[in-house]
């Protein structure tokens, strides 16, 4: 810092940036990026696949999650380096576009940066390697789309939608009832799908959890469910043939902008104004039962003498609905939300076949499920757990299933699991390779060498021997000609993943090693890193 004066006189400080910024070049960077990358990709390795390991992460206000999802391991790791950042990125774009592998995504772009630092020490350019790792990728892509299964579903016949789901469910907390979970996000996928333009609105489906209960308590609905209960205790608690005013003005008399006061000096005087707010109140009840409505849902409060009112003029109300549920309840019950009691009429009126208020044991706890709504075809899986982690973690699990339906109603290929699609596109590079005249092929087989870390995390977290599971299935793959054979980690005496039943969407596979090689491209070209120094 040095001080400095302006034409004026004036003083000023002049500060030395230059001075205060740290700076790495040329290879020592790589080889620092390469090692902050790596780091991060280690500690998802133990969350891989069905024997996956989960992490508890506690933010700096003491809240825990306990989660085996990687995006939101990476999200809550508060990851500082900045190629780390670039890593949750990348498990980011893979959980945006595809849901599901993002633990996957990760361990193969760590995987491909300790390959790469091998070549690196051997004196070749980072260039040369991102070139090749480029064209490896698209030859592990193609091998991807031969292996790949088309199968066919139907709105009946949805069991092989099912058994999909189920490989991504039993990695998560919810394996021990896979198959009841991984149906009802079937179903709940089919029920809001386009078919025929093969597309599924995921705003539809609805992911509402509350603690208690057990995980098997967990059901979809066919409409909407919301965390609230039926204003007063003496109104219906279920309503046939609902016509709901969906309202986002408040059950009071309405407040002058300005500042005002009142005086009140006579006992008239107070009665005079009381029985003016009673009007108001009735007014506005009027209206509602004007319009036709047997049910009130309000974006606001309303105090205990207007609910005294509606309950007395039999008008069930539900109050302190968010904006968000009040959006979708418009949607699907084909109403308007409607700003002013006077605008009110019965074609802005939305209807459902069904409300009703339900409750949870001895619990004070009660939501409302609003079913067969007449417009649309919103459905709600209603999640039940032990404490507020599990229902979080469920949450995130069964998102992961619907993407993975969803992304099987776009397109219906499928590769299978358990490491086999790695091994079979690891040796279709690895032959490749020799054909390669240039320096690019070391790439290549570095590359092949990069998508055995999969099953060699998948064995090893299912306390398998690593290497020894590896060699085993990669020569049988060779000798048998057959590229289902994968990693058996839960035991079940075949390494046929298509016996297993263990599938993956190609999409997802095929992003997978897209996006990671991207990622791994631009760590390498990167030579100079200059940043703050660090703060003393
Ligand atoms: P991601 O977040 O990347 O989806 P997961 O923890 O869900 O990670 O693990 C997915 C990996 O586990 C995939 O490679 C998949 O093939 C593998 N896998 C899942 N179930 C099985 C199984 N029953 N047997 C062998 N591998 C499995």
């Amino acid at each position: 810092m040095s001080l400095a004066f302006d034409e004026y006189g004036r003083p000023f400080i002049i500060v030395k940036e230059q001075g205060q910024k740290s700076r790495v070049k040329g290879l020592e960077a790589q080889k620092q990026n390469i090692l902050a990358a790596r780091a991060i990709a280690r500690t998802l390795r133990s969350s891989l696949g069905p024997k996956g390991m989960d992490k508890m992460l506690q933010t700096g206000d003491g809240d825990v999650t306990i989660t085996n999802d990687g995006a939101t391991i990476l999200e809550q790791m508060e990851v500082e380096n900045q190629i780390g950042k670039l890593l949750v990125e990348l498990s980011r774009s893979q959980d945006h576009e595809i849901g599901d592998g993002t633990t996957g995504v990760v361990v193969l772009a760590g995987s491909l940066l300790e390959q790469a630092e091998g070549l690196l020490d051997k004196g070749i350019h980072p260039l040369r390697i991102a070139e090749g790792y480029e064209m490896a990728s698209k030859i592990a892509v193609k091998r991807l789309e031969e292996i790949s299964d088309v199968f066919e579903y139907g709105v009946d016949d949805y069991e092989p939608l099912v058994k999909t789901c189920m490989t991504t469910l039993s990695s998560k907390i919810v394996g021990r009832c896979k198959r009841s979970m991984a149906e009802m996000c079937v179903k709940a996928v089919l029920a809001v799908a386009d078919l025929e333009r093969k597309d599924v609105n995921m705003d539809l489906i609805k992911l509402e959890g509350k603690v208690g209960g057990k995980l098997e308590d967990t059901r979809l609905v066919h409409g909407i469910v919301l965390d609230k209960d039926i204003s007063h205790p003496q109104m219906d608690k279920e309503i046939k043939d609902a016509k709901i005013a969906i309202l986002t003005c408040p059950f009071e008399p309405p407040k002058p902008k300005t500042k005002h006061k009142v005086d009140i000096d006579t006992a008239e005087k107070y009665e005079q104004l009381r029985e003016c707010e009673q009007k108001y109140f009735s007014e506005m009840v009027d209206q509602c039962k004007e319009s036709g409505a047997n049910l009130i849902v309000c974006q606001w409060g309303f105090d205990d003498e207007a609910n005294h009112l509606l309950m007395n003029h039999k008008l069930p109300a539900i109050r302190w609905v968010g904006g968000v549920e009040l959006e979708l309840l418009a949607i699907a019950t084909g109403g308007r939300i409607v700003p002013r009691f006077k605008e009110l009429t019965a074609a802005k009126l939305g209807s459902a076949g069904t409300v009703k208020e339900v409750s949870f044991g001895t619990t004070k706890d009660k939501m409302v499920v609003i079913e067969d709504c007449a417009n649309s075809k919103a459905v709600t899986i209603f999640i039940r757990g032990g404490n507020k982690m599990m229902v979080d973690e469920v949450k995130r699990s069964l998102h992961d299933a619907i993407c993975v339906a969803r992304n099987l109603i776009r397109s219906n290929r499928i590769v299978y699991g358990g490491g086999s699609a790695e091994i079979t596109c690891s040796l279709a590079v690895e032959k490749a390779a020799n054909e390669v005249p240039g320096i690019e092929q070391y790439a290549f087989r570095a590359f092949a060498d990069a998508l055995e870390a999969v099953p060699i995390a998948l064995a090893e977290n299912s306390g398998l021997d690593p290497i020894e599971s590896l060699t085993a299935v990669k020569s049988r793959q060779v000798q048998e000609e057959n590229p289902y054979l994968g990693i058996d980690c839960n035991e079940e005496g075949t390494n046929d993943m298509k016996k297993q039943n263990v599938f993956e969407t190609m999409i997802g596979k095929r992003q997978q090693v897209l996006l990671a090689t991207q990622v791994v491209k631009m760590i390498l070209k990167i030579d100079d890193v200059i940043s703050p120094a660090a703060y003393q």
